[in-house]
């Protein structure tokens, strides 16, 4: 992998070198301007960055985000699971992840328009799952960076006939350092030489056992190609999330997601957003990073346009500024001067560079839906 000198870092941080040096120090280890660090270690010392610059920034946007706004159990109602797909490349992210869409299609929108908006919901006996197929996986890196979640649950899919491959324990791993759910999804059942036994006996050895070989982790068989047991992943899901007790406090602010952004010759700025908390209304003020703005219409993934958007529903938004990125937290604001503040302050402070920096040399895309 990757790497980078402390002096790059610096340059990138625009903070002083000794800075990073004396922290590196404090934490045992003697290095020089020149001194190399993994992209990991230097994702740490970025992450410790507001206690290292504590002096120089008084206010710390990212701080803030961070400060889990704790809501009254008494306002907390059940909300719909976000899910993502992962597992070795060619073990079939994509074609499950389509598999589930096409289940999900009523007839009434088969013939219509269904955008790709980064997410998509589907209806499973009323109850709702979203399921993130954001190309890379983005938001899940930004999101690991500021040690919070756009995921309850990870469905792992490990073909049947391959097994467990290297990005399949990197994805566990992951998931398990996220502290996410797992479910595995045992794919290509119809490929002859498929041995779902096999899969189960590889994946003890990462700790994950099957509920009928007396553990605790889901394994449904499926086939992307076929559509077999695709029904019965989604029950699963649906029943995990029934034992996780998933809620979000629907009344408040809005607060979640970046999932992609773009900029639309015609319609300005786009971003395609995961409310996480509160209601995102058409008209309320919101930031992202450093941009801001009044949302000024709504789309789901069908293409319905939207009054409002509840916790965990995926929505496209219009009106923001500038094209904020991936992975970035959006939040409502009272007023539109508290909304610019927000995206002023963020701008001040560069981190917005780092963040896209380590982002764009991080190479795990092929672990998740693309
Ligand atoms: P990804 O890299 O994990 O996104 O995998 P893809 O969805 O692109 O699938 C890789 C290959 O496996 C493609 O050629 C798919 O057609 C094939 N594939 C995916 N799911 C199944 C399945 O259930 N059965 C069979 N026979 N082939 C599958
Ligand atoms: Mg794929």
């Amino acid at each position: 992998p990757e790497k980078v000198s402390i002096k790059e870092l610096a340059e990138k941080m625009k903070m002083q070198p000794s800075v990073i040096i004396k922290k590196l120090f404090m934490a045992g280890q003697v290095s020089t301007v020149n001194t190399e660090l993994t992209y990991e270690e230097a994702e740490n010392i970025a992450i410790d960055y507001d206690i290292i610059c504590e002096k120089e920034i008084p206010v710390d946007v990212i701080e803030e985000l961070l400060k889990e706004d704790e809501d009254a159990p008494e306002t907390l109602k059940k909300r719909p699971p976000v899910v993502c797909v992962m597992g070795h490349v060619d073990h079939g992210k994509t074609s499950l992840l389509d598999a589930i869409r096409k289940t999900s299609v009523t007839d009434r929108e088969a013939g219509g328009i269904t955008q790709r908006i980064g997410a998509y919901m589907v209806s499973v006996n009323d109850q709702k799952i979203t399921f993130l197929d954001t190309p890379g996986h983005e938001a899940f890196t930004a999101m690991r960076m500021r040690g919070a979640n756009s995921t309850d649950i990870a469905v792992l899919v490990v073909a049947a006939d391959d097994g467990v491959m290297p990005q399949t324990i990197e994805a566990i791993n992951h998931a398990k350092a996220a502290e996410v759910e797992i479910i595995v999804a045992v794919n290509k059942i119809d490929k002859p030489n498929a041995n779902i036994d096999r899969v189960k006996q590889e994946m003890t050895e990462y700790g994950l056992i099957s509920t009928d070989w007396g553990g605790t982790t889901e394994f449904v068989p499926v086939s992307a190609k076929s559509g077999e047991g695709i029904e019965d992943l989604l029950e699963t899901i649906i029943l995990t999330a029934d034992i996780l007790e998933l809620k979000a406090n629907p009344d408040r602010e809005a607060r979640g997601l970046v999932l992609e952004a773009r900029l639309d010759k015609g319609r300005g700025p786009v971003a395609n957003v995961l409310v996480q908390k509160g209601t995102l209304h058409v008209g309320d003020f919101i930031s992202a990073g450093a941009s801001s703005g009044k949302v000024r219409a709504m789309v789901d993934d069908k293409g319905n346009k939207l009054k409002e958007a509840r916790p965990s529903q995926p929505v496209e938004i219009l009106g923001l500024s500038d094209v904020p990125n991936a992975g970035e937290v959006f939040l409502g604001h009272e007023t539109d001067k508290q909304a610019k503040q927000y995206a002023n302050t963020y701008l001040q402070q560069h981190k917005k560079d780092l963040i896209e920096e380590t982002k764009a040399k991080m190479s795990l895309d092929d672990l998740y839906s693309k």
